[in-house]
Order: structure tokens, then C-alpha cells, then sequence
């Protein structure tokens, strides 16, 4: 018998998507299904994933008052494996994002909306269904924190399995779910569980913090981030309790849908290749100089594709525009944000007309279309968990300039001497995410280029890489093992 787990998380591919979660959930299933475990996935209904769910999706449970609000989860099967939805349309048929409104003022009531939806999964992994039960159930960042403590100090009174265990994935330290303790009497939760080690955090609640203090495994997405997050620099107030839960923090690096990103079959680019063709490559490059409105530049093709934050080190990019268009560089920016980080590469753009264009919005075509024609693509970010766009612009051929940080930093291998020398160099890595820093990766990434044969070694390397998510699924299926 397969180990059964019930995956909870807020976004998932290719129902709904804002990040790399969505990315990730949409993939475990499959990744995790190789190695004995049948994964069922559990999912907010916004509209877009009601759009999409199959006719024949029936309910499992009614809640009159889950909340205050009546709500019903949804069963139904996609592909073989089952997804759970929890429909209650006082908190998620909304306009506007998972999290916010259209102006990106966070929903004030986003504290009952995932208490809701992690009491709603608690109940449904551990018998509080009927007819359904799972052996583990796997929480995803901030939003489905709590259900591993409604596991722990409230678990459904009508429950006649065994209690499941629990793992809480952290994909971002930074969003953590912090409240006022006055929510607190609202939550369901006995007294006792407002305490250091439950669910109180600096006076507050904290449902990032409590699902990691209840939870049987911690991960997160990469070794690197797993370490880094031990320190006051990325451990956002939380350093201390991965230092005390030291032996069940895991990293676990993200892999990517091979399915989905294959320059090889990829419907959105304009020329399909691979490692072998890559003289077809240049096709997605005019393409992407046409959709920016840049000029034919046979100098690199940088390109940037994010959410526009702090984060994201995309302040240091603008700081380095001129120095890119400079040494004869181009570049292409899709993103959506911060509304000055946004105003100002518009700006930056009119600057340069023909060398830097920018489109704002989230556009998933347009995404591969510039892994497939990007000479390179910056990842400078502050911290980054694991990140996907790097591991994109690997299979893609599109060379990764990151950030010497979490996941960049154990996927991209630095073209140094000895790197370039053994012809395992995928990439440019640079430390300290500020002007000199990027600008001297910046530097190296363009003398890279001039040397064609060089390039090219580069970017057969970084096809080469096994990002599948071979490697990765066996290490969460083997987690869940050791868990049970
Ligand atoms: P994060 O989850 O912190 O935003 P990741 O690199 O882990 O960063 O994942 C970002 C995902 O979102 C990637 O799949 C990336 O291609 C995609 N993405 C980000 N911004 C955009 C955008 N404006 N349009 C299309 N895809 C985007």
C-alpha cells in the first residue's frame, strides 16, 4: 500500500498560481507517486479554480459554520489523483488575487480565510471527512501553517483513524502569517495552545511559527536556505526555532516540470531545441527583441523575469542598467510589483529605447518564450529560498547570473577557472547583491559571451543539469517513510 499524504496548499499549478508554490505543489503528485506515495492535493476555491473544476466534482463534507461561513469541500479526480477543494464563497469567491485586493491591499480577513482552510484540512486528513484519511498531511508556507497545530491541539472530535503525521514546507521565510492575539478566541483553539511553543509568536499569533513548532518535519527548498534560515540575517525572527528543531529541518531542493519547460516541445517559443540545435536558438531571440520593440543586438540578451520586490534585488538591476546597455548588452524585463520598482524600469526604459524594453503583468507564455531567446538571465536576489527561474534558464540555455544565496547558490555552478576548465560551468554567481557585485557578474557574464565556443559549452552544461524532479520526489517519499 502507497503511503497516502494530502498536500495543503494556497496556490497550485495550473489551477492558480502567484509564486514558485504553485509551481512546486503542481508537481509533487507526480514526483512523489514514483516512490510509494499516492499524494492527494487540497486547494482554496478562488474562481479560477472553480472554473476549472471537472463537472463531476462532488462534495465530501458540509460545514454550516466553518467560521462563520457555510463551506463545502469538493472532491474530484484530475489526472488520477485527487484533488480536494475547499468551497466557501464568503472567503474566496473574491475579485482580485488569493491574497489581495486589485490595488494589493492585503484582504483584511485573510487570518479567518486560512484558519479556515487549515482547520478544513486537518479535518479532512485526519477522519474528520468521512470516508477519507491520509497517513501524512503535507503543509505548504504560511497558509496551511495551522493545520498542523488544529492537528495537534484540536483534532476533529468525530475522528476514528489514527492521527496523521505532519511536515511544513517553508517556500518563503519572509511571509509568515503574523497576527494580533485579538484574533486569537477566533481561531478554535484551546487556551493552552497560545504558548511559546504553540501558536503565540512575540505577543501575537504566528501561523508560520506554529506550524513549524507542530509539525513532525520541517523542509524547506534547498539545502542552503535550510542553513541560512538558522541566522538572524534569514531566519526573519524564526532563526531560533530552526536552531531548536536542528535534527528535523530538511532541505529539499525544488525540481521543475519537464513536462511543461522542454525547449524541445515548448508550444510558447518560436523554435524548438535542444543542446544539440542550438543554432535554432537564435529565432526565440529575434522574437523576444520584436515583443520588447528592441533593436537585433548580437551582444547579450539579459533578461529579467520576477515579482518586482525588495527581495528580488531589483533595485540593483536598475542601478545597473546603463552599465549593462554599456558593454553592448540588451535587456528584457517582465514582471509585476512594487509600483516604484515598476515606475522606475519603465523610466529606465525610455532611457534606452531599442536596448531595454518592459512589460508589467504576469504573462506565463511570454515567461518561456524569454528563457528560450534570454542570452542570460539575472536572479539577484536578497535571499532566495530555492527560486525557479534559474533552474528555467538552465533547461533553456539561458545562463543563470544569480546571487551566491539559498537555492541559487546549490543550482548554479560559478564559470570559474576551475569550473570553466572541467566544463561544469552553468552559470555566474556573484556575492553581496549590490551595484559593484552585480556589475562585475555583469562584466564576466559579457566576456563569457564574446567567446562563442566557450558559451556554448556553457549552455550545454547547464541543459545537462537534472533538475527533474527525480531526486527530489524520492526525498520527500523518503521523509514521509521515516515519519510513519
Ligand atoms: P517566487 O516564488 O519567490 O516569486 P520563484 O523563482 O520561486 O520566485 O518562482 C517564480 C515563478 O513565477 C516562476 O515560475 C516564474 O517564471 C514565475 N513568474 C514570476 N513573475 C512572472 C511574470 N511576471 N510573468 C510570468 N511568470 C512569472
Amino acid at each position: 500500500m502507497p503511503i497516502t499524504v494530502l498536500s495543503v496548499a494556497s496556490e497550485m499549478v495550473p489551477l492558480i498560481k502567484t509564486g514558485g508554490l504553485a509551481d512546486v505543489a503542481g508537481a509533487l503528485p507526480a514526483a512523489v507517486e514514483a516512490h510509494g506515495a499516492a499524494m492527494s492535493s487540497f486547494v482554496p476555491g478562488y474562481p479560477a479554480v472553480m472554473r476549472s473544476l471537472p463537472k463531476k466534482a462532488k462534495a465530501v463534507h458540509t460545514y454550516t459554520n466553518l467560521f462563520g461561513v457555510e463551506a463545502r469541500i469538493l472532491k474530484a479526480d484530475v489526472n488520477g489523483a485527487a484533488l480536494f477543494v475547499l468551497d466557501a464563497p464568503a472567503f474566496f469567491d473574491r475579485d482580485g488575487g488569493p491574497y489581495a485586493d486589485h490595488a494589493g491591499h492585503d484582504w483584511s480577513d485573510n487570518w479567518r480565510r486560512f484558519a479556515a482552510f487549515s482547520r478544513a484540512a486537518a479535518d479532512l486528513a485526519s477522519g474528520g471527512v468521512k470516508g477519507e484519511a491520509f497517513d501524512i498531511l503535507h503543509a505548504h508556507d504560511w497558509q496551511a501553517a495551522m493545520a498542523p497545530a488544529y492537528l495537534r491541539y484540536a483534532p476533529p472530535e468525530t475522528s476514528n483513524v489514527a492521527a496523521p503525521k505532519s511536515v511544513m514546507t517553508i517556500h518563503n521565510m519572509a511571509f509568515q502569517g503574523y497576527y494580533s492575539a485579538d484574533i486569537f478566541g477566533g481561531l478554535g483553539l484551546p487556551p493552552h495552545a497560545f504558548a511559546m511553543d504553540g501558536a503565540e509568536y512575540h505577543g501575537g499569533v504566528g501561523y508560520l511559527k506554529a506550524g513549524m513548532e507542530c509539525a513532525d518535519a520541517i523542509t524547506t527548498v534547498s539545502p542552503t536556505y535550510a542553513r541560512e534560515i538558522r541566522y538572524a540575517e534569514f531566519g526573519m525572527g524564526l532563526e531560533g526555532l530552526v536552531q531548536s528543531r536542528e535534527g528535523r529541518v530538511h532541505g529539499i531542493v525544488n525540481g521543475i516540470d519537464t513536462a511543461v519547460w522542454n525547449p524541445a516541445t515548448d508550444p510558447a517559443i518560436k523554435a524548438h531545441f535542444t543542446a544539440k540545435t542550438l543554432s535554432k536558438r537564435p529565432a526565440n531571440k529575434r522574437a523576444v527583441e520584436k515583443h520588447f520593440g528592441l533593436k537585433k543586438n548580437d551582444g547579450p540578451l539579459f533578461i529579467l523575469i520576477s515579482r518586482l520586490s525588495w527581495q528580488k534585488g531589483i533595485d540593483v538591476v536598475l542601478e545597473c542598467v546603463d552599465h549593462i546597455i554599456g558593454l553592448g548588452g540588451s535587456l528584457a524585463v517582465l514582471g509585476s510589483g512594487d509600483g516604484a520598482l515598476e515606475a522606475a524600469l519603465l523610466a529606465a526604459a525610455d532611457r534606452h529605447p531599442g536596448r531595454m524594453g518592459v512589460r508589467l503583468g504576469y504573462d506565463e507564455a511570454l515567461s518561456h518564450l524569454m528563457q528560450a531567446g534570454g542570452d542570460a538571465i539575472l536572479v539577484p536576489s536578497r535571499f532566495e529560498p530555492c527560486g525557479l527561474t534559474q533552474l528555467y534558464g538552465l533547461a533553456y540555455g539561458c545562463i543563470p547570473v544569480v546571487a551566491r544565496t539559498g537555492g541559487l547558490a546549490d543550482t548554479v555552478i560559478d564559470a570559474n577557472v576551475a569550473a570553466l576548465n572541467a566544463g561544469v560551468a552553468t552559470g555566474v554567481q556573484f556575492v553581496g547583491v549590490n551595484y559593484a557585485a552585480l556589475a562585475e557578474a555583469i562584466t564576466r557574464t559579457v566576456h563569457l559571451h564574446h567567446d562563442a565556443p566557450t558559451w556554448k559549452a556553457m549552455q550545454r552544461a547547464a541543459m545537462a543539469s537534472d533538475f527533474s524532479w527525480t531526486a527530489s520526489g524520492r526525498a520527500y517519499a523518503d521523509l514521509y517513510k521515516s515519519l510513519l
